[in-house]
């Protein structure tokens, strides 16, 4: 039932994806999100958008992937835990900041909760905007990566 493949996104993609070879494991991490963009992401990853055809797949342990793809503001809470998990994937590690909350704190900036952007933690390989940033733009980032 999956939707057609869209076209290849042109040229996207950071340069060290390039040792990626076309196979991408994610491991998940929500720094604090409102569970807005793991709905989108659970339906990049459903049988419709189907983003595994294009090579990325999603994993248990940060010690099995190659990328990290976050969502949320980064929480107090969740401060030392993202970056103890972006430590433990193996190098080239890349992160994926998924969401506007991810990218810039969205609805969440100034909270007393809110430590910081995904990039005030962790470095920050490709963005993924919108709130939440539907399936086809979570695909169409992770085909950058995979080059598929
Ligand atoms: S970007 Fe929007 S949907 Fe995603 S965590 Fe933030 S508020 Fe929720």
């Amino acid at each position: 039932m999956a939707e057609p493949a869209p076209p290849r996104p042109a040229g996207i993609g950071p340069e060290r994806a390039g040792g990626l070879n076309g196979s991408l494991q994610l491991r998940h991490v929500d720094a604090g999100s409102c569970n807005g963009c793991e709905i989108e992401i659970a339906s990049a990853f459903g049988p419709v958008y189907d983003a595994e055809r294009y090579g990325a797949r999603l994993v248990a342990s940060p010690r099995h992937a190659d990328a990290l793809l976050v969502t949320g503001p980064v929480t107090r809470n969740m401060e030392v835990a993202l970056r103890r998990t972006h430590e433990a994937v193996p190098e080239p590690r890349l992160v994926v900041a998924c969401g506007d909350c991810a990218l810039n704190c969205g609805v969440f900036a100034g909270g007393y909760g809110v430590a910081g952007a995904v990039s005030d933690v962790v470095p920050v390989d490709v963005q993924v905007p919108g709130c939440p940033p539907p399936p086809e733009a979570i695909v169409a980032a992770l085909r950058g990566l995979t080059g598929r």
